[in-house]
């Protein structure tokens, strides 16, 4: 077991904890969060380190706190091994099978993620052109745990006994300055791990950061290397985009750099082809935003996919001889490149399909059915995105059918020419 932590001086400002840690110093920032951290992590750590544990509060948890944000969960990563915190907390369970981790459980469902320090990968130089990280479950210490991190803003390690933040990685300057910057070479860092891409634009566009101009170089570079992350995973982040409460500014950055042509060319080609004028589906994801902030809370993920996919689908049935078809396939392109799971794929088709109708008043057997409520959202989003109230749009429901609706905008004549792409942000 390992020696117990001294105790830190009471009141001072700590020149050094005395932890047993061994490795690289960090730099030290005597900060007092314990008030702000959940008070079941905070057991978690006290029990960890009363043990003779090292124990830290890591990742989001901590960046968030020191941005002056909710953090969505609390993570604590400790030296102790998977069955010994295990052992320790009876009301845990190991969890994972390729990495261990132990989830604390206390009420109302709260887990409290805890998970043995761990390192990167040695690298096989045969192959130095596969970056790509395939086996990262290897046990480490607390700064090999922060090293292999993404970025520097999700890499300090908060010691509550000493109430000071630990900092390996240059990450305290990178949240002074509000930036998001890889640990190490961004290109390296990218190619291991294509999905940071993408991650880094959550950050950015979650907290209102800048992107450093060498990560964002790096990031237009290694674009093309995300056709080769897992599928779910790439749906699942631009889920994340879509309810992170910037949508518009995520996907701006996806556009700007290219990565819409990777992962959405549908949506890039229809942005592309845009009058200036035109700025419906910005503002549906402005909506989005509104919506997501007013109630604390991010909105269905169906209402979310099918906003987003709405415009480009109808431009892309304009003129098909069997619209039907012609939105199938548009579709199912989509469904196949991303790998978007069917109990999202089929609401969003169906809920597609029907939204003509539903303006027009033609909600008929549909109401009825459990796609209704999304439906009426999605109505409220444009709505709203056109500066009307649902109510001048939605006819009472039920009423007897109307002309034929033109769908949500009446077709508009495109003129086919690349908007200028703004500066990096
Ligand atoms: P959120 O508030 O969205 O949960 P987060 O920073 O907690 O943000 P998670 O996806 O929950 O993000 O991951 C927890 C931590 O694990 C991150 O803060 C980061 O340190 C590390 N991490 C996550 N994904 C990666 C990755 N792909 N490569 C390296 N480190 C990662
Ligand atoms: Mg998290």
């Amino acid at each position: 077991m390992p020696p117990q932590e001294p105790e830190a001086p009471s009141g001072g400002v700590l020149e050094s904890p005395s932890a047993p840690r061994s490795g690289p110093e960090p730099t030290i920032y005597p900060i007092d969060l314990e008030e702000q951290i959940d008070p079941d992590a905070v057991k978690v750590m006290r029990r960890l380190v009363k043990q003779g544990y090292e124990a830290y509060l890591v990742g989001g948890g901590v960046r968030d706190l020191l941005v002056g944000s909710t953090p969505k969960d609390f993570d604590v990563a400790t030296n102790a091994r998977p069955d010994d915190v295990r052992r320790l907390f009876r009301n845990s369970r190991i969890i994972g099978r390729r990495f261990r981790l132990v989830h604390v459980l206390f009420g109302g469902g709260k887990v409290i993620e805890t998970a043995t320090f761990r390192r990167a990968p040695q690298q096989d130089d045969s192959d130095s052109d596969d970056l790509l990280i395939r086996n990262d479950n290897v046990f480490g210490e607390a700064h090999q745990d922060a090293a292999r991190r993404d970025f520097t803003i999700n890499a300090l390690f908060y010691d509550l006994e000493h109430h000071v933040v630990l900092d390996w990685v240059g990450g305290m300057p990178d949240i002074e300055r509000r930036t998001v910057h890889t640990i190490g070479d961004p290109s390296v860092r990218f190619r291991e791990d294509p999905v940071r891409i993408l991650r880094a634009i959550k950050f950015s566009a979650r907290l209102d950061f800048g992107i450093s101009p060498e990560v964002y170089d790096a990031m237009v570079e290694c674009r093309a290397t995300l056709a080769r992350a897992a599928k779910p995973r790439l749906f699942d982040e631009l889920l994340k985009l879509l309810r992170c409460g910037a949508a518009h500014r995520a996907f701006w950055l996806l556009w700007e750099i290219g990565l819409l042509d990777v992962l959405l060319p549908e949506l890039s080609t229809f942005l592309a082809d845009q009058p200036d004028h035109e700025d419906t589906l910005w503002r549906l994801l402005d909506e989005i935003d509104r919506m997501t902030r007013e109630r604390g809370a991010p909105l269905d993920e169906v209402v979310l996919v099918a906003v987003l996919l709405a415009e480009p689908l109808k431009e892309a049935c304009q003129g098909a001889r069997d619209r039907v078809e012609a939105a199938y396939r548009f579709l199912e392109n989509i469904v196949d490149r991303l790998n978007m799971p069917r109990r999202i794929a089929e609401p969003v088709r169906r809920v597609i399909a029907i939204l003509p109708r539903l303006e027009g008043g033609r909600a008929g057997r549909f109401q009825r059915t459990s796609l209704y409520p999304a439906a009426l959202e999605i109505a409220t989003l444009y709505a709203r995105a056109r500066g009307e109230e649902l109510a001048d749009i939605e006819p009472p429901l039920g009423e007897p059918a109307g002309a034929p609706s033109e769908g949500f905008a009446p077709a508009k004549r495109r003129r086919r020419r690349r908007k200028p792409r703004p500066e990096p942000a």
